[in-house]
């Protein structure tokens, strides 16, 4: 067999994804401080983000509930600084977390800040498992997942 040759390289794609009405509605009510999840008439859970249907009953979600924009971190991550990518709306280093916002039953995933990240471990104290965290808004809101700046952890 002969040996495979390849070249590396990095290409760039932009990409549009298609709202459904579910979608839309969930990133005009950013605009207006509200976070948004609809309920399974099934199971029961809030989905946040507002999902048009229950990913595990497999049918239409029927309602439409706010939920807090506070909640508790379930997991976190730090991004730190070399890891940059091409369209990454904040530079590291940075915290990511799965949030789960009271009054929903699953978890938005979104950035933590307003803490010192110049120390990764004291960092990571601040965005443990369990620890509380609140929305800070953008102050012009334009019906995108980052008219939320980030959550800050409230301890
Ligand atoms: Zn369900």
């Amino acid at each position: 067999m002969e040996d495979v040759r390849v070249l590396t390289g990095m290409i760039s794609l932009t990409y549009q994804w298609v709202l459904s009405s579910t979608d839309a509605r969930f990133f005009d009510e950013l605009k207006n401080k509200k976070i948004m999840g609809t309920k399974c008439p099934e199971c029961g859970r809030v989905l946040v983000p507002a999902r048009k249907f229950c990913p595990r009953c497999f049918v239409d979600t029927t309602e439409w509930v706010e939920v807090s924009d506070e909640g508790i971190i379930e997991t976190s991550t730090l991004v730190g600084e070399k890891l940059q990518f091409e369209g990454q709306p904040i530079k590291p280093p940075y915290g990511l977390a799965i949030i789960k916002l009271d009054g929903a039953d699953v978890g938005l995933s979104h950035f933590i800040g307003g803490i010192d990240f110049s120390d990764p471990e004291k960092a990571m104290e601040k965005m443990k498992p369990g620890m509380r965290v609140k929305a800070v808004w953008s102050e012009e809101r334009r019906g995108k997942i980052t008219d939320i700046q980030y959550f800050k952890p409230l301890e």
